[in-house]
């Protein structure tokens, strides 16, 4: 079992595979960075997993794909059938943008995915257009039946803007609701690389858009989940992820991995250990020597909050959000 330095259980690894995106999301990217990590410094799929078996053998139950956008890096599905055959428990998961879901949802189902999380922050293609700074609408919507269709587990992630798509709040919902799938709104994460000109809703002001059209009710946490779910008078679960409140970090499970073999203790904090030299060496004691580490160091809370914000210099994309 892993614990980490404040006692808390850490059983969930997120692991970037690319910090390389086809959108540039104003809360995220909204410049091509100077420079791309070059291929050749990115582990392989091969090391990458040589990292995650050891994890996963240590107590890692939760293994989440994500980027920059991980749809971009060939062979995805084969790395997921690495991690599926491992071990057939391990709860497989996938953040992505969805744009070229319609051309790899069926082989990542077919390789063991188990759940999809898809960012989906507007129904207006010029909204979108104006977030992700790309005409993307209709393919990630396209991506989104697929992935049903297929039989992979659907969420919807929703990043809610003042004045840009504050007002699609329950329209998301009720796409949402009509599909059978969760939405969870995630508060904006004031970081240094995003667009200044935008601002995000506070947990509290997105239910209050919710609460224009439903009546709501708090049901709690599932586990360690950062969401808090809500159920509508109708019977409708939708999540929120409010990190400006500190009860966010209280039992964080969580782990991060870069496509570069940086191990990530928070989202918020630039500390980082790598464990590039121990996988190259096919070393894993020492691999898991330092993921023990990072554990113990890793900071109690974050330092986003309500009144006094601080941004992250973090890049989400680096880290895998
Ligand atoms: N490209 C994929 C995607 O967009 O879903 C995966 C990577 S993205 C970094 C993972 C998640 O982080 C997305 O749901 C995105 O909306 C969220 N995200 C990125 N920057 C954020 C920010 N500044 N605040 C809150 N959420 C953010
Ligand atoms: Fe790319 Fe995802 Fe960041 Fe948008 S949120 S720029 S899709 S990595």
């Amino acid at each position: 079992m892993l614990i980490d330095g404040h006692g808390r259980k850490v059983d969930y690894l997120r692991v970037s595979v690319t910090e390389r995106c086809n959108f540039r999301c104003q809360y995220c990217m909204p410049d091509k960075p100077f420079s791309w990590v070059p291929r050749e410094n990115l582990l392989s799929f091969e090391e990458l997993f040589l990292f995650i078996k050891a994890a996963m053998d240590e107590g890692i139950t939760k293994v989440r794909i994500t980027g920059g956008e991980p749809l971009l890096r060939e062979g995805l599905d084969k790395f997921v059938g690495m991690i599926y055959k491992h071990n057939n428990d391990v709860d497989l998961a996938l953040t992505t943008n969805g744009y070229l879901l319609k051309q790899t949802a069926q082989k990542l189902k077919d390789a063991g995915l188990k759940r999809l999380n898809i960012s989906l922050d507007s129904l207006k293609p010029e909204i979108a257009q104006k977030i992700a700074q790309k005409n993307v609408l209709k393919d990630v919507l396209e991506g989104i039946e697929t992935a049903l269709k297929v039989g992979l587990k659907v969420k919807i992630n929703m990043v809610p803007l003042k004045g840009i798509n504050d007002d699609e709040i329950v329209d998301i919902l009720d796409f949402c609701k009509a599909r059978g799938i969760e939405v969870r709104y995630i508060e904006y994460m004031e970081n240094a690389l995003a667009s200044t000109e935008i601002k995000g809703l506070l947990g509290k002001e997105i239910l209050d858009k919710v609460k224009e059209k439903y009546v709501i009710n708090k049901v709690g946490r599932e586990g360690a989940s950062p969401s808090f779910s809500y159920l509508t008078d109708d019977g409708y679960k939708f999540g929120l992820i409010d990190p400006h409140k500190h009860d966010f970090c209280e039992d964080c499970n969580r782990i991060r991995l870069t496509a570069e073999g940086n191990l990530i203790p928070c989202l918020y904090f630039d500390e980082a250990m790598s464990i590039k030299e121990a996988v190259k060496e096919g070393d894993v004691p020492k691999a898991v020597e330092v993921l023990r580490q990072v554990l113990k160091d890793k900071p109690e809370k974050n330092r986003w909050d309500e009144d006094d914000n601080e941004s992250s210099a973090r890049a989400f994309y680096e880290t895998g959000g």
